[in-house]
């Protein structure tokens, strides 16, 4: 073995024991480039730190997207907005993708009918938001409901309670879908009182502002405090109109039938299959 190759082994080995990946992978080719190229030692070393930096900061991104626990990654630029039909605005989605609403502790209420692209709205900003090394949890409000009652039980809710204080952004998903006892709301209240001007939040919802009542048990004072400090500083997206889905389905369809017909597959708007 020669010297050159076992001082590569001596260095593998080092930056093993130190926990720099991004070391390991770049030094020997960057160093075959500094000789040729005639590099400085510094410059040679700074390109190597430099790599390793890189390294670190994409596994820290990629331990917030674990942590985050997302059903699946959905992303900002898969969303169509033109299909929102002027509800969901690009500036402002792409406004809220920078994150400066999460320093300030704001909230984000996204509402409207299923299928309408707020899940998908909501996981895109949060995934952002685990680019920018922020905290993130997504969980569907009846999970986390359930969740705080079983650490009740189980004595942990202190426990609980401060774990998820950590989280810089908590996504609520589907508020509205399954309603909640009283000791369930009261918990869901409390944990958004906890985060109100201190922490974010996501909440999609299905509900008008108007029906939240509903969710917690009729509870009208609960309601409206729990609604006072949620739309504080918050941003409001309405979303409308058909689901996404459905609506590409009609549009494959209105297509083949036109083709079929051999026409122009832009039928009018409005037309259907009968
Ligand atoms: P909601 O949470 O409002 O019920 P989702 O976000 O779950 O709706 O959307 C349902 C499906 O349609 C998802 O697969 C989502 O990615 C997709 N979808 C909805 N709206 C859009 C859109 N404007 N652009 C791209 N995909 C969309
Ligand atoms: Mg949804």
């Amino acid at each position: 073995m020669s010297r050159a190759a076992v001082t590569k082994d001596l260095v593998l080995a080092q930056a093993r024991a130190l926990k720099m990946p991004g070391l390991a992978r770049v030094f020997d080719a960057l160093a075959r480039q500094a000789r040729e190229e005639h590099w400085g030692y510094e410059d040679y070393l700074h390109d190597v730190l430099s790599a390793e930096q890189t390294s670190r900061a994409d596994s820290a991104v990629r331990h917030r997207l674990r942590e985050a626990r997302f059903p699946e990654v959905k992303t900002l630029d898969t969303f169509d907005f033109i299909a929102t039909d002027g509800a969901v605005s690009a500036a402002q989605i792409a406004e809220l993708g920078r994150g400066e609403w999460i320093g300030r502790a704001d909230n984000v209420i996204l509402a409207g009918p299923i299928g309408t692209g707020k899940t998908h709205l909501a996981i895109a900003l949060g995934v952002e938001a685990t680019k920018q090394r922020r905290r993130v949890l997504f969980t569907r409000a009846a999970d986390i409901v359930r969740t705080l009652l079983e650490a009740r039980d189980a004595r942990e809710l202190g426990r609980l309670q401060r774990r998820l204080q950590h989280v810089d952004l908590l996504i609520l998903d589907e508020l509205g879908f399954v309603p909640f006892d009283r000791a369930g709301g009261e918990l869901l209240f409390n944990l958004l009182a906890e985060r109100y001007e201190r922490r974010s939040v996501i909440v999609t919802t299905n509900l008008a502002f108007g029906e939240w009542v509903k969710v917690f048990g009729g509870d009208e004072k609960l309601t409206t405090a729990l609604l006072d400090r949620l739309a504080h500083h918050a941003t409001v997206i309405t979303t409308k109109g058909k689901s996404y889905r459905m609506r590409k389905r009609g549009e494959q369809e209105k297509g083949s039938e036109a083709n079929e017909k051999g026409g122009s597959p832009s039928l009018p708007k409005g037309s259907r299959k009968a």
